[in-house]
């Protein structure tokens, strides 16, 4: 009888289950926003910024016509993400509980098992198996728009359509929603810049022409704009209305030769009490100093406590406090 040292290989993680599942989510999300991004360059947003309500809402309707076979690849992308989240809530128990339902083919001749290989828990039994096995249950809205998804990811996939035209705020929404049931323990912003960071345009960010966080900048108001009232409370923590404050180090970060920095479209922080601004995108707490901002026609009164730059600067304009201006 031969002692056997064969194992049971590439047994997945929580950790990277949950990854996998967060880089196809924040590769969702990009893709929506580019979708509008590519539009606007074309189309400038006017008095009224929805495009399907401005000037240019037959144009739109006709382009999200032509964007449908890049709109259910998106769709297909949320329902993995979501599989793999759920997948890796049960994996934390045991991987082992990915097998349930599957009868993995055993031989007597010794080797290894690659777990890979093995088949595991079908996607439309993953909710009531999250909901059995894990201590944190999902709520019945999240599985009735999971298992929406599921359904139209399946009509994509056998019929080559999803028999309902997708429109890039309802898939935003859901993303937000997504989001909020399955991560609310994480600080959105601060992962959509480190997941930038991670995909094949990252190749490029080097810091100077192109950064992480110029890329999340520059998408800042269309990521404000879809984040809708009681879900941006849910998400940051603050109200929608909340006045916000440029963050000098993720200025600094987005300040790169193919991004100029709008002070008044940047602001990522926010007055957690009076002297203290907390950084929704570095997740950073800063001390400031509340003194009226001596650059002209600013009305700011958040000033940093240097560290930045030779002086402090305001947190409302950026502009450096010299005695001089
Ligand atoms: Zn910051
Ligand atoms: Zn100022």
């Amino acid at each position: 009888m031969n002692a056997g040292s064969q194992m049971i290989v590439n047994v997945p993680t929580p950790q990277t289950l949950n990854d996998v599942a967060l880089r196809l989510y924040f590769s969702a999300w990009s893709s929506l926003i580019y979708v509008r991004v590519h539009f606007d360059e074309a189309f400038p947003p006017g008095e009224d910024s929805r495009p399907e309500k401005g000037g240019w809402a037959e144009e739109w309707s006709e382009y999200i016509e032509g964007c449908q076979p890049e709109l259910q690849a998106v769709c297909s992308v949320i329902q993995q993400s979501n599989e793999l989240a759920l997948k890796a809530r049960i994996c934390a128990v045991s991987p082992y509980l990915l097998l349930l339902n599957s009868t993995p083919k055993l031989s007597t001749v010794p080797g290894d098992i690659d777990f890979s290989e093995l088949r595991t828990i079908d996607a439309s039994d993953l909710p009531a198996s999250v909901n059995s096995l894990c201590k944190e249950t999902l709520s019945d809205e999240y599985i009735r728009s999971y298992n929406e998804i599921r359904s139209l990811r399946n009509k994509i996939a056998h019929l080559g359509h999803a028999g309902s035209k997708f429109e890039p705020e309802t898939l935003l929404e859901l993303l937000v929603d997504q989001y909020i049931e399955l991560w609310s323990e994480r600080a959105w912003l601060t992962d959509r810049v480190n997941f930038a960071s991670r995909t094949g345009l990252a190749f490029f960010q080097d810091g100077k022409y192109t950064s992480a966080a110029a890329e999340v900048m520059c998408e800042l108001p269309l990521i404000f704009t879809a984040i809708k009232k009681s879900a941006f409370k849910k998400l940051f923590g603050i109200e929608k209305t909340t006045r916000r404050y440029l963050c000098h180090a993720c200025v600094t970060d987005a300040s790169v030769r193919y991004h100029e920095v709008d002070p008044v479209r940047s602001r990522t922080a926010y007055l957690k009490d009076k002297f203290t601004l907390h950084c929704l995108m570095c997740g950073v707490d800063y001390s400031v100093v509340r003194e009226a901002c001596r650059s002209d026609g600013c009305t700011g009164n958040v000033i940093s406590r240097s560290g930045y730059a030779e002086c402090d600067v305001c947190h409302t304009c950026g502009s450096e406090q010299t005695e001089a201006s």
